[in-house]
């Protein structure tokens, strides 16, 4: 995807801090900031610099993610790495302060020096270990922390189940139950949840048109259509947008433009906004995309810049 000059990108570092603070005094327990992917585009090292006093820890897809985003320099808190590629070694783990997660005893063994954590399979039957393998891989690698990937409370409580009582720090919750308190245990690792409302993208109107006739590929017709210049090549895949305080659909994206509905006073040069000032995420994507993913689009779109 190319960003688009057309479309800026502001990202408030000051509503990540205070999204984490937040989930952080709800929560009452340790907060791992999830800034894999960049951090879901809003940038990994200036998120990383930013969140470096508020959070315990922070979650990575990738070793080359967090040494490229320099973590270990920029925040000198515990960094977990995931490290699906087995591109960690007990060495590179030491030097850039890694905590690599295992699910398997082979690498528990390999990297029982770099202190790692247990990864269990509570459904995602992705990076995780069978319940009944629990056991021998924690012994493998000397583990001290166990989480698994959870969307739902059932989830949570057979990580308890099956490693609860066992002197582990354990954790669960990302973003989707952070509202569930049995869910918390020793650590919340939110990702989502810290980006919410902490990034504004806008474009401008570049044209506008009133026709009772079809348009586009699709042939829509709605009374009044409007163009901006960024589309799927930009990233842009979504359901709504906000013109002069109004909601809009998203019509049809093409490569480069994309064609919005208007009312009869919007006119070329308006401020089209495709995410902030109250149009979140969940409504921005509709039944079009998940936030994840639209959040990750929408970032790539533009020009970025922080405040
Ligand atoms: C991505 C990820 C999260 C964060 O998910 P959100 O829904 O963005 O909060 C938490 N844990 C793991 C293991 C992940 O991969």
């Amino acid at each position: 995807m190319t960003p688009s000059r057309h479309v800026t990108v502001r990202i408030d570092l000051n509503r990540v801090v205070q999204n984490a603070q937040r989930i952080a005094a709800r929560t009452r327990v340790e907060v791992y900031a999830v800034v894999k992917a960049d951090a879901y585009g809003l940038g990994a090292q200036q998120t990383a610099r930013a969140l470096a006093d508020v959070v315990h820890g922070f979650y990575v897809f990738s070793v080359p993610e967090a040494i490229e985003a320099g973590l270990h320099d920029l925040t000198g808190k515990k960094l977990i790495v995931l490290d699906a590629s087995q591109e960690a070694t007990v060495e590179i783990c030491r030097q850039y302060r890694l905590r690599p997660a295992v699910w398997s005893v082979q690498r528990a063994l390999d990297l029982r020096e770099a202190r790692p954590i247990l990864c269990l399979d509570t459904g995602m039957q992705r990076f995780a270990c069978s319940p009944d393998q629990a056991d021998q891989v924690l012994e493998a690698g000397n583990c001290d922390e166990a989480f698994t990937h959870a969307v739902r409370l059932e989830q949570v409580e057979q990580l308890v189940q099956v490693l609860g009582g066992k002197g582990l720090r354990l954790h669960a919750a990302g973003s989707a139950l952070l509202d569930h308190p049995t869910a918390w245990l020793d650590a919340v690792r939110p990702g989502l949840a810290l980006y919410e409302n902490a990034v504004h993208v806008s474009t401008h109107l570049a044209e506008a048109r009133s026709s009772n006739r079809p348009a586009g590929y699709s042939g829509f017709v709605v009374p009044r259509h409007g163009l901006i210049l960024a589309g799927y090549s930009n990233g842009i895949r979504q359901a709504m947008c906000l013109i002069n305080g109004t909601p809009r659909r998203v019509l049809e994206v093409g490569m480069q433009s994309t064609f919005v509905e208007l009312g009869e006073k919007d006119k070329p040069g308006d401020q089209v906004i495709l995410l902030g000032d109250g149009l979140t995420l969940p409504i921005a994507a509709g039944q079009v995309a998940r936030p994840h993913e639209l959040l990750l689009r929408l970032c790539a779109s533009g020009v970025r810049c922080y405040r």
